[in-house]
């Protein structure tokens, strides 16, 4: 994908990378808006690598408004320049901005750039402690994307996903999270998990497919950027981070009721559905649920 410029002043990014980072975030201590704990699901995460690891994210509570920039004391500039992988996660940032804000103006629901939050190894976010082996997730309490780019070469080396594609889809699927945080179906679909335990994980399947198709919908209004090779990145970069292909590649027998990303079929099947329609009014991964 030819990458686009864009002007570092435009986008929201913090940095707990190097000295400093990860000292004076606002977090981890905010109070409990809502009355009771608030349960951040594990709606975000990218991979699903590891299920149990991720509970240790889920009880935090929110944090208040998220300070902006130059947390690890770099500007948004800086931060989008600290390597290749940086600059090209900010530009993938200002793209899909571009793409999601006209569309939310459109539907009359308020819209809010999420914020592009780099860490190394450890780190900190609003829904807990941000750690690379949990890949990179969105925080809705403090609208997130939380990667370390690291994964990037993680991704490639370790599986398979390769290519400047597959690492768009990585931020365009975490940003697919942070739409449906604006739009308020994540919501919707935590009130229902919590109201039905037992359909936690089907549920998350779900999410995480409307926010693989909601990538495939920036890759198709973004066309005129798209190289030839990437479709086809992209698409094994899905099949990679499915349920089953995980569990099989750590020696576990796959099994369905454990999924919480969707197969590795259905990964690639809803980004397909984005790339080729471009709508996100496709992207209904919830119509064949039964009641
Ligand atoms: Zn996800």
């Amino acid at each position: 994908m030819r990458l686009n410029d864009f002007n570092p002043a435009n986008i929201r990014v913090r940095d707990q990378r190097g000295e400093g980072g990860g000292g004076g975030f606002p977090g981890g201590k905010g109070s409990l808006g809502c009355g009771g704990l608030l349960i951040v699901l594990a709606i975000a995460y990218f991979t699903g690598a590891d299920p149990a690891q991720l509970l240790s994210g889920l009880d935090q509570a929110q944090v208040s408004a998220p300070q902006e920039q130059a947390v690890g004391g770099r500007t948004a500039a800086e931060s989008c320049a600290v390597n290749e992988y940086s600059h090209e996660a900010c530009a993938h940032l200002d793209s899909l901005n571009r793409t999601w804000e006209p569309k939310f103006k459109a539907a009359g629901i308020a819209f809010e750039q999420p914020i592009l939050e780099f860490y190394s190894r450890e780190g900190q976010s609003g829904c807990g402690a941000a750690q690379s082996a949990m890949g990179p997730f969105y925080c809705p309490s403090d609208e997130g994307i939380y990667i370390d780019t690291a994964f990037y070469d993680e991704m490639a080396q370790q599986m398979g996903a390769k290519g400047d594609f597959a690492r768009a889809y990585v931020i365009a699927h975490e940003y697919g999270h942070h739409v449906q945080n604006l739009t308020g179906i994540s919501r919707q679909v935590r009130q229902m998990q919590q109201q039905n335990p037992s359909r936690e994980n089907a549920l998350s399947v779900r999410l995480e497919l409307q926010a693989d198709c909601y990538a495939g919908v920036w890759a198709a209004l973004n066309k005129d950027r798209i190289e030839a090779g990437d479709l086809e990145e992209g698409l094994t970069a899905a099949h990679a981070v499915g349920d089953d292909t995980l569990m099989e590649q750590a020696g576990r027998r796959p099994v369905e009721a454990a999924f919480t990303h969707g197969s590795s079929a259905q990964r690639m099947k809803w980004l397909r559905i984005g790339m080729e329609t471009g709508d996100e009014d496709k992207c209904d991964t919830f119509a064949d649920l039964k009641p």
